[in-house]
């Protein structure tokens, strides 16, 4: 069973005035039928038959299992009204109450909380609001339709925070008028607030967006695969080092293919997260094999073949081959003096790699 498991529970739409350039709801959730709280019952029953049999903690509250989370995700949640709020967390609470769940999660704008929202989520016991904030440029945010500001923001995270919440940032790479600058910014501000978690998403073109429209106009341009992986590892890296949870890096396929498809154009890629932890294993190695070449008296395109092994933490053994084992292919080339070889070193932290000759 998997340590971490979520029960996504889909609401497109629902709750959302607003029109972002970048978002058909519809397409991203891949459904079109309202989902109801009798709907999210039979959801949640369905995933918990695969997860697991019985109840998640004993009498004295000792799990003997992995944390199990509701979550409900697409539109807005804190858009809906207070009463169709409440009909769906009163479902995910008496899964919660009965201990068949550990955690109740939900995503929403900045601007669609306040302490009467706080108090309804409290009273239902939920444990992590996940916003969607997309970027703390106000330009960014003006352009792309946002309907929010910055300090909305502020205000939500202050309001999250005094109410005890678990919070989560999602931010998005490539919006209209977006910058590397201003990406890494972004990741900073994030970083001041503070949230447990946060998700990456490059901007997708989706059709029947403004954002496609404006593409077809060529007044937007989206940004290369090189420049999407670019602006997410400098992200990535402030993120991880302040110690958040990144949760996400790029859509999923499922995210995005719903009914006839909805790609045109953008950095969709499936394996979106190996790209970008492929890059940070290549930047943190390259130096490390600088220093060994430097310590052994050794020049970079020497015929000298010396053995010399790489390793990193197990999870982070193919971002250090690379996709499509891109990095090896790379260093094999760059570094021909060298006969490198990978190996996963359990004591090593994710993101923390290791050189060491092998002849010794
Ligand atoms: S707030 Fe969210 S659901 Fe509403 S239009 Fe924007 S991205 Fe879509």
């Amino acid at each position: 069973m998997k340590k971490h498991a979520i029960i996504p529970i889909f609401i497109p739409h629902r709750g959302c005035p607003n029109d972002c350039v970048f978002c058909n709801q519809r397409k991203i959730t891949a459904r079109t039928d309202d989902v109801t709280p009798d709907d999210a019952r039979q959801i949640i029953d369905t995933w918990l038959s695969t997860l697991r049999p019985v109840p998640v903690r004993n009498d004295s509250g000792e799990s003997n299992s992995s944390t199990v989370e509701v979550a409900f995700y697409g539109g807005s949640f804190t858009g809906l009204s207070i009463v169709e709020q409440s009909s769906f967390l009163s479902v995910a609470d008496e899964y919660k109450q009965k201990r068949l769940i550990d955690k109740i999660h939900l995503s929403t704008r900045p601007d669609y909380i306040d302490e009467d929202i706080l108090e309804n989520l409290l009273h239902y016991h939920v444990d992590t609001i996940e916003l969607g904030v997309q970027s703390f440029d106000d330009e960014v945010l003006r352009l792309s339709n946002r309907g929010h500001t910055a300090d909305d923001v502020f205000e939500a995270v202050r309001l999250i925070k005094k109410y005890g919440f678990e919070l989560g940032i999602q931010l998005m790479i490539g919006l209209p008028g977006d910058s590397l600058e201003s990406c890494i910014m972004s990741a900073r501000k994030t970083v001041e607030l503070g949230p447990s978690l946060a998700r990456l998403y490059p901007t997708i073109v989706l059709d029947e967006t403004e954002l496609y429209e404006m593409y077809v106009r060529d007044e937007y341009v989206p940004l290369s695969r090189e420049e999407a992986v670019l602006r997410t590892k400098e992200m990535y890296k402030i993120l991880d080092d302040a110690g958040i949870t990144i949760m996400r890096v790029g859509l999923k396929s499922t995210d995005i293919i719903g009914e006839g498809g909805a790609i045109n154009g953008g950095t969709y890629h499936p394996a979106f997260r190996q790209l970008v932890e492929g890059e940070i294993a290549k930047e943190r190695i390259e130096p490390l094999l600088r220093d060994f070449l430097l310590s052994n008296e050794v020049s970079k395109s020497e015929n000298k073949h010396q053995k010399v092994s790489v390793y990193s933490s197990k999870r982070w053994f193919s971002d250090m081959i690379g996709h499509h084992a891109c990095n090896r292919r790379y260093f094999t080339k760059e570094y021909p003096s060298l006969d490198i070889a990978f190996f996963v070193d359990e004591s090593l932290p994710d993101g923390v790699f290791r050189v060491s000759s092998r002849d010794s």
